[in-house]
């Protein structure tokens, strides 16, 4: 811009606006969303027709609607806004192969096959409204976790653990080495099993020393820990040990959620997604290691436990409740489907929002730049057909996704002249959550 001539128009006002254009070469105009009403992810909402606006992937302002106000480039009459879901459990990595069972290594998939379906879990989940997943369970997430960081890939920001710690005969100072190469190697997160699965009733299988020993390590190096547990004893050793998050519990007792409410642990449990995931797609998974019948017919009679558990957790005074759905091969997309679960076994809606949203961006440390809707906050924001608060499956009815101010999905709700275009923030900016 010539600044000369932005000189000669009169007041000071526009000299000022124009010489910001100048100094600013990169920024994009600004992109604004109008929507019936907005939930903040903080356990705020406004409910009224609002108008936020968006620039520099970032956002700049929510407002109430005006009377007579312009036009908005993304009109959700309908809808509400939500910030971005957040789901703290996934396994981008598990896919179904060409003949539709479960990947496994002995497949003669090509790696490119692996590696398109995996590109087709990023692209379900991102649809589904969830900008931001943690996975925990495979080295390959790295590339996943990077392509999608660079660009190459449409999905959601990715954090990952990398491999996790399995082995029940690590000495403590193998596992504080391994913590050590798990962050040479990149990963975000440590992701450690101290039960087995419950196809094995879930017993114990790290002790409190080899918890001590990984979980410590990993605070040392500013690692967060995620403890796989099922039995009350696993629970407890990971909670006593520091440990930063214990996932499933399907076997909690009282003792052990408040032993967890007690050490600030977050707890992560699962009620269904991941159960009936396995049940609708028994076929793809049945014979392949541990899903044999009697492991199936143990993960539909747990059902029932798993919800009478999780009421327990809600009674738990001072319990933190996370959102993570276990989502595994065939459950990338349905994540909100857990939530829908938790809602309906007593959660309140509002609650369960927050757990997917500023709550589960904390347990991330990302609280500052994910999770909720808020000047200055990054433009990840979502908007679902009706009312989450009066009716939870709202979250699986997504129809506009954004995220660091991109747009990935929109059809638009209400109609009207100037809906259906795609439009875009600023595409260079990049956050640290990425
Ligand atoms: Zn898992």
């Amino acid at each position: 811009m010539d600044i000369s001539l932005a000189m000669r128009a009169p007041g000071a006002a526009i000299v000022f606006l124009v010489w910001t254009a100048a100094a600013l070469p990169a920024q994009t105009p600004p992109v604004t969303i109008r929507a019936r009403s907005l939930v903040d992810g903080r356990g705020g909402r406004i409910d009224r027709p609002v108008r936020l606006t968006v620039s520099g992937g970032k956002i700049v302002s929510i407002e109430p609607e005006r009377k007579g106000a312009a036009r908005a480039d993304y009109d959700l009459t309908a809808a509400t806004l939500l910030p971005g879901l957040i789901d703290t459990h996934v396994h981008l990595s598990w896919t179904f192969n060409a003949e539709g069972r479960l990947h496994t290594e002995k497949d003669p998939d090509t790696p490119a096959q692996t590696a398109l379906a995996q590109a087709g879990n990023l692209w379900s989940t991102l649809q589904a409204g969830f900008t931001t997943v943690q996975s925990v369970g495979s080295a390959s997430e790295k590339d996943l976790r990077d392509a999608v960081s660079r660009g190459a890939l449409p999905g959601p920001r990715v954090l990952t653990s990398l491999e996790p710690f399995l082995d029940e005969k690590s000495t403590p100072e193998a596992l504080r080495q391994g913590v050590r190469d798990r962050k040479r190697e990149g990963a975000d997160v440590i992701k450690l099993f101290a039960s087995k699965s419950i196809r094995e009733a879930g017993r114990q299988t790290l002790s409190s020393e080899q918890l001590e020993a990984a979980c410590g390590e990993a605070r040392s190096q500013g690692l967060r820990t995620l403890v796989h547990a099922h039995s009350p004893e696993s629970m407890r050793a990971a909670a006593l040990a520091g440990c930063s998050q214990v996932e499933h519990g399907i076997f909690a007792t009282t003792e052990a959620l408040e032993t967890l409410a007690a050490g600030g642990t977050w707890f992560d449990p699962q009620i269904c997604l991941v159960f009936r995931n396995y049940l609708d797609n028994k076929p793809r998974f049945l014979g392949i290691g541990n899903y044999t019948e009697e492991g199936f017919a143990t993960m539909e009679s747990v059902l029932p436990t798993a919800e009478a558990m999780f009421r327990r957790a809600l009674a738990t005074r001072g319990l933190k409740l996370v959102f993570g759905s276990d989502a595994v091969a065939g459950a990338h997309g349905r994540n909100a489907e857990e939530l829908v679960c938790r809602v309906r076994a007593g959660q309140p809606p509002r609650d369960a929002i927050v757990s997917a949203t500023s709550d589960a961006a904390r347990t991330l440390s990302l609280e500052k730049e994910l999770g909720s809707l808020a000047p200055g906050m990054q433009a990840d924001i979502i908007a679902v057909e009706g009312d989450p608060y009066r009716d939870i499956t709202a979250l699986t009815r997504v129809i506009f996704v954004m995220k660091g101010g991109e747009v990935w999905r929109y059809r638009a709700g209400g109609a009207g002249p100037g809906n259906g275009k795609r439009k875009t923030g600023n595409r260079k900016t990049k956050t640290s959550g990425d």
